[in-house]
């Protein structure tokens, strides 16, 4: 029980194995000498709470993982941050979620992915108690938690709005093609939503920014950021839509930096910035969390945030510090 949470944020919970730099696969009995190689924390739920938590965002965190090492390693790691981890469900019917993450010379990776608990992970796993006094519930992993797929999602995030909750959600890629259909009926229920541009293409068969947003504003959602990689993100809301240029960095691997871009973007929301702040600080947080290896382990702190975007002449697009305390 933490009255005290500001994000109520559930997601999957996955324990990243990550190899750089992979280029290629190697032949058939021959291997690849690595340079680095890391167990961490991942996951779109477990990431994005460290990315609060580091941020200095109250947070209690809702995912499952499997009564083994590797959940233990999971929980440790977001207690460490000081994220509520009473809400982490110890799944017996299967083992920790695994991803192997590839990360190659250019910071892109591919992913090889067991899904493990995240699979007996469900809406009965939620205990409402815990996000008492909260304001935001954050959905992170729409497409990868099967048992939240459709109405289930929906009726979760209603519930969310009826307890007076800010409704926040982000979406994986869906392995099954299914997309919109399966997703519209929840957008009704969403204040932010952030597909980054590719999601966004196959959501609304719409390749460019501005059409993908009008399409799934029109879809319910109030506010849609699609995020764009180093460039940035595009913004449509109720108050109008703009650009907000991204920072560029030299990426060593982009694992986790959505996660980190919407934690970012709730922390500077929380904390009563204007929503082209609030973008720039998320750009800023997310060009930051591509600088190291993995997904929770690179989310910057609030510090760090600041003080890289004290050093960063603002972008006339979003004009103006953000008031982050
Ligand atoms: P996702 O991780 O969900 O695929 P993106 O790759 O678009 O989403 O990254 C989310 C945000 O992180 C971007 O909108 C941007 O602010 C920041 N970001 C990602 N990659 C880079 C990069 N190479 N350089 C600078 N910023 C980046």
């Amino acid at each position: 029980m933490n009255p005290g949470c500001e994000v109520f944020c559930v997601g999957n919970a996955v324990a990243d194995v990550l190899a750089r730099p992979v280029d290629g696969l190697p032949a058939p009995g021959a291997s690849l000498r690595l340079e680095t190689a890391a167990l961490a924390p991942g996951g779109n739920g477990v990431n994005t709470a460290m990315a609060l938590a580091r941020l200095g965002v109250r947070t209690a965190l809702t995912a499952p993982v499997g009564d083994d090492r590797l959940g233990e390693m999971l929980r440790q790691a977001v207690r460490a941050e000081g994220v509520d981890d009473s809400g982490l469900v110890t799944v017996q019917e299967a083992r920790t979620s695994v991803s192997l993450v590839l990360v190659e010379s250019s910071g892109e990776r591919r992913l090889l992915h067991f899904r493990g608990a995240n699979a007996h992970f469900s809406a009965r796993h939620l205990d409402w108690d815990r996000a008492k006094g909260a304001r935001v519930f954050h959905y992170a992993s729409a497409f990868s938690l099967p048992a939240f797929d459709g109405p289930p999602l929906t009726e979760t995030l209603a519930r969310a709005r009826r307890l007076g909750f800010l409704t926040s959600l982000n979406p994986c890629w869906d392995s099954h093609g299914r997309w919109l259909p399966l997703l519209e009926p929840a957008l009704e229920q969403v204040d932010y939503f952030y597909p980054n541009q590719d999601e966004g293409r196959e959501l609304t068969g719409e390749t460019e920014p501005a059409a993908i947003a009008r399409r799934l504003r029109r879809a319910g959602v109030e506010t849609v950021i699609v995020k764009q990689g180093a460039a940035g993100c595009y913004v449509d809301s109720p108050e109008g839509t703009f650009f907000s240029a991204g920072f560029p960095v030299r990426a060593l691997d982009t694992t986790g930096a959505g996660d980190c871009f919407a934690a970012a973007f709730l922390a500077a929301l929380l904390r009563g910035n204007p929503l082209p702040q609030a973008v720039r600080f998320a750009n800023a947080a997310g060009a930051l969390s591509t600088l190291g290896l993995g997904g929770g382990d690179s989310a910057p702190t609030l510090a760090q945030v600041e003080e890289f975007l004290r050093g960063t002449p603002s972008c006339p697009s979003a004009d103006g510090h953000p008031e982050t305390t």
